[in-house]
């Protein structure tokens, strides 16, 4: 007996041991499609199936590379806060919950805060990890999103938010509901600087996050598919006794409903966005002469043009404006939602003089 355990056992477990190092997940299934996806083809189409174009969740990070020019990108150190102020427990104390997600993630909070340029445009984005928590909002998210905001209007930048979120973070009780006007009133400082705020948003988006900054953007953008709304569907139904439509609270529902202005597909975000900024940046931002921070623009501020277009004159210039600066931008013209940016864009002008 003594060579099948000394010699044949050994043998057999080396084997099995060679097998278990095959990653089990090379394959993956479409929640959507269920279509079999592997592991380096749904990398390289950036978690989106490439059988029915459902989008999957990707991360902060590659969020961030997908979104700024060459996945080019400075990181912004979020503000420390105070955790726990409240000594939460619900069935496990809120303390034990922020250290166990911190290990689990190698992160502080649910927010991360990026600076670069889309289409040679200066940009801050604030964007959410729903890894974290769910991408809860409490202090440390709206704080973050407040230092984002000031980052954007002293380099003179337009400000991006994704929120990826299911709402408040419910253990920081009153403190998370604080956010909400802590963050509108952040984007309201971007806003009165004459700067572009625009809202990416992705799958989900809803609560306590959809019910303040996410909903306040000069432009709505947002993913194919994705949810957005603020309670769910099924406590909506359960309140108001009635069945309700299908595919409501989805991108494209909030898109026919006039919620959003449009929707984009991942891998056409950093082309829409570059488009959407050009426009922008070419004709609205005012940069005051020997203002230190103008040269951070890129150049863009030599074509600031001083007469002030209005109405819908306005429109039509800003659509020829993006003609031309989007000549060499990738494709992607779907000129409805343009021209409903031009407009908007224009109203606010109007609104501001
Ligand atoms: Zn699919």
């Amino acid at each position: 007996m003594n060579w099948l355990t000394n010699f044949i056992r050994p043998k057999i477990r080396s084997i099995v041991e060679q097998q278990k190092d095959v990653p089990e997940n090379l394959w993956q299934k479409c929640p959507s499609c269920e279509g079999m996806l592997f592991h380096r083809d749904i990398k390289e189409s950036l978690n989106v199936c490439y059988h029915c174009g459902h989008h999957m969740r990707i991360s902060v990070e590659e969020r961030l590379e997908v979104m700024f020019d060459d996945g080019k990108y400075t990181k912004v150190a979020a503000p420390k806060v105070p955790h726990d102020p409240l000594k939460f427990k619900d069935r496990k104390k809120y303390s034990d919950r922020l250290r166990d997600t911190r290990a689990k993630t190698g992160q502080e909070d649910a927010i991360r805060i990026a600076k670069g340029t889309i289409g040679g445009c200066p940009v801050v984005i604030a964007a959410f990890d729903f890894a974290f928590m769910g991408g809860s909002m409490g202090a440390a998210v709206g704080e973050g999103i407040v230092k984002a905001a000031e980052v954007a209007v002293k380099e003179k930048a337009a400000f991006i938010t994704v929120p990826c979120s299911g709402g408040a973070r419910m253990q920081e009780g009153a403190i998370s509901l604080m956010q909400m006007p802590r963050t509108t009133i952040a984007v309201n400082r971007v806003q009165n600087a004459g700067l572009p705020y625009i809202v990416l948003l992705t799958d989900p988006t809803t609560g306590g996050v959809s019910a303040s900054f996410a909903m306040l953007g000069d432009i709505h953008i947002a993913e194919p598919g994705c949810m957005i709304g603020f309670a769910g569907k099924r406590v909506i139904q359960e309140t108001i006794r009635e069945e309700l439509p299908e595919g409501f609270q989805t991108a494209e529902y909030c898109l026919e409903h006039g919620m959003i202005d449009m929707v984009v597909p991942r891998d056409e975000l950093n082309a829409t966005l570059s488009r959407i900024l050009n426009i922008i940046f070419n004709k609205k931002i005012k940069v005051k002469k020997g203002d230190n921070n103008s040269k951070k623009n890129g150049g863009n501020d030599k074509k600031v043009v001083s007469d002030k277009p209005s109405g819908v004159k306005a429109a039509l210039t800003q659509k020829t404006t993006a003609d031309k600066a989007v000549k060499n931008a990738p494709a992607n013209t779907n000129a409805d939602a343009r021209q409903k940016t031009a407009t908007k864009t224009a109203a606010r002008t109007s609104a501001k003089k």
